[in-house]
Parts: structure tokens; sequence; C-alpha cells
């Protein structure tokens, strides 16, 4: 059975404070998490090391960082290697969110270099694709999103891929309040399982867990949720209230 992730970025909000007042409060109200459903909290760098504290000992809850270097080590200033993350602990790492493309103007080669840093290190990357309004417009995402892929993950070996968890977020729908519909997020990310099968086959395309990110919130996590290749979400704002989050962990499937 896939794994089904309620995953949280905190992007660059919150203090220190407040990030403990969130974690103490999710520590204490998540439910007990069966086998395959997994919390992970992508939070920043400096609150890396204090949130493995808050959250040790919560079975199948995890701490991600939001983003690693592409590069192994050296002389490069501000940057944060795979191997300083696995160093600490840190399991899990969001790459290609559609924000650091934008922003940071990481294409699908720095995020190819990114996602084997991360596997390298033993680290299992979120690998974030999506497509922006104009290519929806044009109906033309099921391309732009294969590409994305190809040029930033089938360069894997099977086993590697095995340990990317996908998470399919239209940059229009990200921090706009304007979710995909259930139906439009069930028929791209077929299609993503789909193009993983042509690549992989059948077994490997199987076990990948596949999220949606966009929007979700607690009055729309079960719909969404609950079509058959969407594992879970990747939320960005009703990730930052305890209450919110809580409703959308409890609206795994
Ligand atoms: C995100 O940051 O990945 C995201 C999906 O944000 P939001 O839930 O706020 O749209």
């Amino acid at each position: 059975m896939r794994n089904q992730i309620a995953a949280a970025n905190w992007k660059m909000y919150l203090t220190w404070q407040q990030g403990q007042e969130l974690l103490e409060s999710l520590a204490s109200q998540i439910p007990a998490l069966n086998g395959n459903h997994q919390v992970i909290i992508a939070v920043p760098f400096p609150y890396l090391t204090g949130s493995l504290e808050k959250t040790a000992g919560k079975k199948n809850v995890f701490i991600a960082a939001q983003n690693i270097s592409d590069k192994k080590s050296g002389a490069y200033t501000g940057e944060v290697s795979g191997e300083m993350l696995a160093s600490i602990g840190i399991p899990y790492v969001l790459v290609g969110h559609s924000e650091r493309r934008e922003y940071y103007h990481e294409d699908n080669a720095i995020l190819a270099a990114k996602l084997d840093r991360a596997l390298e290190n033993g680290i299992k990357p979120i690998f974030c694709c999506g497509e922006p309004l104009e290519i929806r417009e044009q109906e033309t995402q099921n391309a732009f999103v294969e590409t994305q892929l190809k040029e930033s993950l089938f360069h894997l070996s099977a086993e590697q891929l095995e340990n990317v968890v996908i998470a399919y977020e239209p940059i229009w729908a990200i921090g706009t309040g304007k979710t995909a519909t259930s139906q439009q997020a069930e028929d791209i990310q077929k299609h993503i399982r789909s193009v993983v099968a042509t690549q992989y086959g059948e077994a490997v395309a199987d076990k990948v867990s596949i999220l949606y990110g966009g929007s979700v919130k607690a009055a729309n996590a079960v719909e969404i949720f609950s079509q058959p290749d969407v594992d879970g979400g990747l939320v960005g704002g009703a990730s930052l209230n305890a209450d919110e989050f809580l409703a959308i962990i409890k609206a795994l499937q």
C-alpha cells in the first residue's frame, strides 16, 4: 500500500517561538498514525534541530528541509548540503517547489542535481512539479509536467525513484485560494503515474506516492484525497494553523 502523506510547508513564515507552539500543538494532538499514514513538516533551516526534538518519538511524523544545495560541499556561502542535513538526521527535503523555480531560477537540470545530492545522502526528496496558468489554459499541462519529470527525475534508477515522493502543484493554485477540482487533480496525477510506469514499470509506479498541492485546506482535503491517484497533500497556508492541519491529517485515506 502506498504511503498517504500530509506534508506541511511553512515556507518563510513563523518565528521559532510560533513554530514551537505549532509543533507542540500538533505533537500533542496528531492521532496515532497507522502503517502507511505519514506527516512531514518542512521547516526553515534554523528550526530543523529544534523541530526534530519537538517531534521525537512521534511515530510517522517527520521533519523536512525546504531546500538542499545542488553542490556536494565547498566554498558556497549560504548553501546547505545534503551531507549536512543527513548529519543532523533529516529524512526528507522539498525539491523543485515552484517558488524556488520562479524566484531562485532553479531549472530542471539544477533540480536533477539536487535530487542526486538528497538521495546519495539517504534523504528522500519530495519533488514538486506543476504548470503555470497559461499552460493550463492551453490544456498542455500533461506535456509540461512530463518534461519536468523527464528532465529532473528520469535519470534515477528504479530503486532511487522508490524513495522519491512526487508533489503535483499547479502554480495557479498555490497560495491563491483557487484549488484544482478533485477531478483535475486525479486526471493529471493519473497521467503522472502512467508516465512513471512507462519509464520504470507498473510495480514501481504503484509504489510512488503522488501528493496534490495548491490551496488544500480542511474543507476540501477529504474530497481531494479520496481520488485514487492522490496520496495526500503538500500544504502551505493551511499548515500554519494547528486545527486546519490536524483536520487535513485526519482526511488521509
Ligand atoms: C505550497 O506551498 O506548496 C502550497 C501548496 O501552498 P498553499 O497550500 O498555500 O497553496
